[in-house]
């Protein structure tokens, strides 16, 4: 049984998340040199496994850092088609160091978990898919179809030397499938198959500073900002109130978040307000029709109260069409489940945003998928051990199925 194949390879697992670890692999956005070096140790470690394509799709970013991608692949009986695994192997930095109890790049192993940063996002994926493709090889079972395995750059800020790069530059079948290991929950018990459109959009109002004492002088941006951000919620909230229930929360969503302080003292009306929105739209809309609403309220604010008004796209990405629920990978992946862990997992749509989507957006059926505590991007950021071994038996029977 290739479960068993996986369960013998646990030593070999968690020594090799804990070599990778301290090989930082931190975008240089985010005051890193990239992930070159973490790759080159794993190209070394899937070298060890014997591929029939193992290959790198480097490019250099706008700073010359070297962005490495790997892809490797085991044919398969027919190989008219081909199941990915598409993993991240760069992580966030450490954030505030005084919150962590371990050095976030010394790996520690204690009991099921192991610390550090990026041991779960994406760390704990990153092993497990390596690992089921070596129990894969090691079973001796040839699949139907071709297994690939990409190990991607740059996912934290945004891919475009990652997942993007190498859908520009590597020829995908048309009919290829893929797992993407990057969003979950601690009991593995859904399947994302879909996310929403996202939206970050700042507003800045400008009136006229003055004496507290005196609004007849002046325009108070406070109030008028206040108002605003008021009528933009309402009004998104009644134009787009479309409900699909696949998603959670199942409803898109309009957020009032970020607000820029603006005087320190009481006595003076501000001249300015700023505030920004993050919206979660649900594929039945348009992001471009949000931003028009949004853009016609603000023309509407600038004539009736004869303020200023800016408007900033801070990102915006239109909602992936839906993975196809009754697709090959997401009928296996949920069969592989079922059977492994003893209950069918749900599918559903998040607030976004993972490599699915542009995957989804090229036509390609992508499953999110994978067993995971909420611990991304936090300090003390861990991985069952449990989990990663888990999640491997999955995939390693999802693609020997396939
Ligand atoms: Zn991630």
């Amino acid at each position: 049984m290739i479960e068993k194949i996986v369960e013998e390879m646990k030593d070999e697992m968690v020594k090799t998340m804990v070599e990778m670890i301290p090989i930082k692999a931190i975008s240089p956005e985010l005051g890193g040199t990239g992930e070159k070096e973490r790759a080159d140790y794993l190209e070394r470690v899937l070298k060890d496994i014997g591929f029939d394509e193992l290959k790198r799709l480097d490019t250099k970013d706008k700073y010359g850092y070297v962005r490495p991608n790997i892809i490797a692949k085991i044919k398969g009986k027919e190989g008219k088609k081909t199941l990915w695994l598409a993993v991240h192997i760069d992580t966030v930095p450490e954030g505030d160091i005084s919150l962590w109890k371990t050095d976030p790049f010394k790996p520690v192993v204690e009991g099921d978990k192991i610390y550090g940063r990026g041991t779960a996002d994406d760390g704990q994926a990153v092993i497990s898919s390596i690992y089921a493709l070596k129990a894969l090889k090691k079973s001796g079972i040839i699949p139907k179809n071709n297994i690939g395995l990409m190990l991607l750059a740059d996912e934290e800020v945004g891919s475009k030397y990652g997942m993007h790069y190498v859908l520009d530059n590597y020829n995908f079948g048309e009919n290829d499938e893929f797992i993407v290991p990057d969003a979950g929950n601690s009991k593995g018990d859904a399947i994302e198959i879909a996310e929403k459109g996202l939206l970050w959009v700042c507003i800045k109002v400008i009136g006229k500073q003055g004496h507290g004492s005196r609004p007849d002088l002046s325009l108070n941006a406070n109030r008028i900002g206040m108002k605003l951000a008021l009528s933009i919620d309402e009004r998104l909230h009644y134009k787009f109130s479309a409900i699909n229930n696949i998603f959670v929360p199942p409803y898109s969503t309009f957020e009032p978040t970020k607000r820029e302080a603006n005087v320190q003292n009481i006595n003076t009306i501000p001249g300015t307000d700023f505030f920004c929105f993050d919206c979660r739209i649900l594929p039945n809309y348009k992001v471009e029709d949000v931003l028009n609403e949004i853009k016609d309220e603000a023309e509407h604010y600038k004539k009736k109260f004869n303020v200023e008004v800016e408007l900033k796209v801070v990102q915006k990405s239109e909602p992936a069409p839906q993975t196809d629920p009754n697709s090959e990978v997401v009928v296996k992946l949920k069969k592989a489940i079922k059977e492994l862990r003893g209950f069918e997992p749900s599918l559903i749509g998040i607030g976004g945003g993972t490599v699915a989507a542009p995957l989804r957006r090229r036509g390609y059926n992508a499953a999110v998928w994978y067993t995971i505590d909420n611990v991304e991007h936090s300090p003390n950021e861990y991985c069952k051990i449990s989990n990663m071994i888990g999640d491997a038996k999955v995939f390693a029977k999802v693609i020997s199925e396939y």
